[in-house]
């Protein structure tokens, strides 16, 4: 099969519709090639918060714009995605305090609604919250989650209603170039031609850049999610919790469940084969989620274990994305390595991406500060925090 495109996405997950979406909006023939199911990457597992705590303007920018998405879904994109909004909490310790502050005056002034909060205000918005070791808080009355599944199932379909196919359980297994620039896409089910190629694979990202001869530095890193059940008396949702003292976030789930996770830059040392890996999760997990959890909640003492899963962020140097043609001109892109905080700019990004394929003279976002080259320049993205792997 030989199929003439002007661009073939690699990768269903968030990044890869998204942006097969901006781009059929622009009358672009695209492709997309999944060698599983829509979402059955990452983006299905994800925890879905949507919050827009960030350290750098630019992605600030990007989550503000990706929450009007999330909150006007049906109309922007159709179908739903699942948005609940339960605000946001940023817990800090004294050490964090500066930051904390100089984060909310940033996000403020690019219109993000949050504010600085004292310990003793915690109680109003968390009943039940214990402000041991916390010097202040950073609230998000905006925030909540959505559900991942129909997030990424909706621009699919958005994206189809637009002409583009989507080719699942269809792997990439070569990218051919001509002199320098990309040709197209070899697959199990035969060619794909096309003078732009995405490689928007998430955490396969550096084996496909590979098909390409590029070096990126994208790791395939497990992660795991906790759910508990919340006790009687204590089932009424709660907002979604980044406690940096006890290192460990959390949200609200259907059915009364908590679905937490740990803030952990260790994490980016789990480095795994991404097609062979343990998706169960590990008892001692479940301990110590629940632990830190409880320290900051006593109420969740009485809660019950329900399980839950191991996946895969997509780890780079600095926790953030690589977005950008390598080499220069040769029609190649690479949109992944969103680690563990993609899901929220799912929006924004697609958006980019189709500023950036199409050489839009004026974007709303530019790709610059995700350069691959930032690593070999010395100048990777920084943030505030010493956890700056929340971005
Ligand atoms: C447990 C967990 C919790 C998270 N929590 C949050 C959160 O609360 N908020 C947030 O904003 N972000 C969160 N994230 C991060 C976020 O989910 C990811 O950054 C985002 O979903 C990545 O999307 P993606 O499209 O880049 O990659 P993916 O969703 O992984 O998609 C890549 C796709 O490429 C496909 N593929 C790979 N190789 C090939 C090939 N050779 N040929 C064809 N297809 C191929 C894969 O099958 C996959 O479907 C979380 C992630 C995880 C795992």
């Amino acid at each position: 099969m030989s199929n003439t495109l002007d661009v073939v996405i690699i990768g269903a997950g968030i990044m890869g519709c998204s942006t097969a979406f901006e781009l059929a909006k622009r009358g672009i023939k695209v492709a997309v090639v999944e060698k599983g199911l829509v979402g059955s990457g990452g983006t299905g597992k994800s925890s879905a918060v949507i919050r827009q705590h960030y350290s750098n303007e630019l992605t600030a920018r990007m989550a503000l714009y990706s929450l009007r998405v999330f909150q006007n879904f049906e109309e922007l994109v159709g179908d739903e995605c699942g948005f609940t909004e339960t605000g946001f909490l940023a817990l800090t310790a004294a050490k964090d305090r500066a930051g904390l502050e100089a984060n909310v005056a940033l996000q403020q002034k690019v219109g993000i609604k949050t504010e600085v909060l004292e310990p003793e205000a915690l109680v109003g918005i968390m009943p039940g919250i214990d402000t041991a070791g916390l010097a202040a808080a950073a609230w998000e009355p905006e925030a909540g989650y959505a559900d991942p599944y129909l997030t990424v199932n909706a621009f699919a379909q958005a994206a189809r209603r637009l002409g583009v196919q989507i080719y699942q359980n269809t792997e990439v297994m070569g990218i051919r170039f001509s002199s320098d620039r990309v040709q197209g896409v070899d697959t199990t089910r035969g060619g794909f031609d096309a003078p732009v190629v995405i490689n928007a694979t998430g955490a396969w990202g550096a084996q496909v850049a590979q098909m390409a001869g590029v070096d990126a530095p994208i790791d395939p890193c497990r992660v795991q999610v906790a759910f508990f059940r919340r006790p009687q008396g204590a089932e009424a949702p709660h907002p979604v919790v980044a406690d940096f003292v006890q290192a460990v976030y959390y949200r609200s789930e259907t059915g009364a469940l908590t679905l937490s996770g740990l803030i952990d830059p260790s994490e980016a040392e789990a480095i795994v084969d991404p097609d062979h890996f343990n998706e169960k999760l590990d008892p001692d997990f479940v301990l110590e989620a629940g632990e830190r959890i409880v320290n900051r909640y006593p109420v969740m003492e009485q809660s019950q274990s329900m399980g839950g899963y191991a996946s895969l962020y997509a780890i780079t140097p600095d926790w953030h994305p690589i977005v950008d043609e390598v080499p220069a001109n040769s029609g190649f892109y690479i949109c992944s390595g969103f680690s563990g905080h993609g899901f929220k700019l799912g929006p924004a990004f697609g958006l980019m991406m189709a500023d950036l394929v199409t050489r839009a003279p004026d974007p709303l976002f530019s790709a610059h500060l995700f350069r691959l080259n930032r690593f070999a320049e010395g100048d990777p993205v920084r943030g505030q925090y010493e956890y700056s792997i929340v971005g």
